[in-house]
Parts: C-alpha cells; structure tokens; sequence
C-alpha cells in the first residue's frame, strides 16, 4: 500500500461509530474540510511544528457525572501522544486540571515517561509566554458552546466541573501557533471547525456543539483513537514506529481506573472506554500499529 492508502485505513480505523452517537458524520464533515485523510493532514502539521526540545502542549478532560470523575477517554490519548512526540525530540507538556491530574501522573509512569504537566488554572496568556509551544493540541478537552456554557453529550450543563481551555486555543491561534482537535462527540475543542453539522447529527446538537475551532481537527469513533491515529500518522510520517501495544493499552487503562477515571458513556469505574471493554480497545491498537508497521 502507498503511505496515502496507509493513511486512508487509518482514517478508516479510528472514526468506526461504534458507540452509534454519529461520529461518522462528524468524521465526514470535518473530511470534506480536509484535502487529505484527517490523519495525513494532522499528522504533517505535527510534524512541521515539531522543534528539538520545543514544548507543545496537549490538554484533555471531561467530567463525568455523576461522581464529576474524569472519563477513561482522553488521557490515554494524551500520554501516548505526548510519548509519541518526546520520542521525535519535542517537549511534551500537559495542562491538566487537579481533578485529571493523578491519572496523567498515573499514565506516564506506566508509560515511563518523564512527567511534565502545568496546572489548568494558569492564564493561557502566561502559558504561552512560559512555554512559547510549537503548537497547542486538544484530546477530548471540553469545548465552550455558542451561549458560553459547557455541556456533556446529555445537553447537562457541567461547567462549574469545567476549567475552561478555549482561550489558549483562541489566543494561540492568533499568534498563528498551530492548533489540533481531537474529538468524538461534538462538544470538544476543534468541533467548532464543523459547528453546523454536530448541530445537525448529534443528540442535542444544538444545545452542546461546541464553538471552538482549530486548524486541524481529528474525528474519531473514540477519541483516544484519534490520537492512536495522530501516533500512527507521525510513525508513517518519520518511518519510526511510535504507537503502544494493545498490551501496554490493558495496563494504560487499568492504571487510568485505578487512578480514578470512570467510562465516559456509562459513568462507572470499569476498565472501559465510552461503554466499548478493554479487549476491543486493544485490537483497535494492535490494527493501528499494523498499519503504520
Ligand atoms: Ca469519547
């Protein structure tokens, strides 16, 4: 297969609707948006912004009601990518809120990954100045709606739960920072790039889409899966092999409910991801890594 076919059943892979809430569509909308596969176009944007040891920074999180528990989706994406790009020599760091905190801490020590995060609560002007990223990147990070409130796939309004990160992605965007978007459901940072059609296809679409956009932005079935998918673009993209193994994605999980993360669909501490068990996310890892092997 030529890299561009590789990078189709990539795209193939991680937007698979099987929690049936109409990511495809979304998948599709944000597809004619792109002139290539999401994870080609994505994945080459990274790259171009990757600088030795130059700090890019990913946020992740959303409260799941009704513990107000991080979900199971997201922090794994963000630890393996983050891996992804140290290993390609950038700087890696998450911003976190307190509440997501012991489970990215969980993730990079069961990844052995040097830990390097910076608290939600810092001004996104201040983390610009501080870390001046090469580009600021969004897995499954609540995004702000059109009346200013944030919303789970319920229409609930959680954003007292909520540390806002739109601005950082509003603020680096105007400093032509490259920004990236990760999501599944439509009411993350990046879905504001497809505002219309969430508001179209997604239950209480008009109610939760978001309003935020990025330059890039990856739809997937699961969001840890676009970042799978991201991970597998930048393998395909330098020729090295920087995906995990659908055995490191059994512990990444366990290590992410010990820590506290709950299923984002069903709400309950299981070794789960948007309601879909672990050995399913396992094979979907070991199919990404077959892909860019
Ligand atoms: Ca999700």
């Amino acid at each position: 297969m030529g890299s561009s076919r590789l990078y189709e059943a990539v795209d193939h892979q991680i937007s698979l609707d099987l929690g049936g809430r109409g990511s495809r569509q979304l998948y599709e909308a944000a597809r004619r948006e792109a002139a290539a596969p999401l994870i080609e176009g994505t994945a080459n944007c990274l790259q171009r912004a990757i600088e030795p040891n130059g700090p890019i920074l990913l946020t992740t999180g959303f409260p799941i009601r009704p513990s107000n528990s991080p979900e199971t989706d997201g922090p794994l994406g963000t630890v393996v990518l983050a891996r992804a790009l140290e290993t390609l020599g950038a700087t890696p760091v998450v911003v976190v809120d307190e509440r997501t905190r012991p489970i990215i801490e969980a993730l990079f020590e069961t990844l052995a990954v040097e830990e390097r995060t910076e608290s939600a609560d810092t001004a996104p002007e201040s983390l610009l100045a501080r870390h001046e990223p090469t580009a600021v990147v969004a897995v499954e990070t609540a995004g702000r709606t059109a009346d200013g409130s944030y919303r789970n796939m319920a229409g609930e309004d959680i954003s007292s739960l909520v540390t806002p990160m739109d601005e950082l992605f509003v603020r680096a965007a105007d400093r032509g920072i490259p920004t990236l978007g990760i999501g599944d459901g439509g009411n993350e940072i990046g879905m504001g790039t497809i505002t219309p059609t969430v508001e179209r296809v997604v239950d209480h679409g008009s109610t939760v889409a978001s309003v935020t956009p990025t330059d890039q932005l990856v739809v997937a079935g699961v969001s840890n899966w676009g970042a799978y998918g991201l991970v597998c673009g930048l393998s395909l993209a330098t020729g090295q092999q920087l995906l995990h193994t659908g055995e490191t994605e059994r512990r990444l999980l366990a290590a992410a409910v010990e820590a506290g993360a709950v299923d984002g669909v069903t709400g309950v501490s299981t070794e789960s991801v948007d309601g879909i068990p672990v050995d399913v996310h396992a094979h979907v890892v070991e199919i990404l890594a077959h892909c860019c092997r």
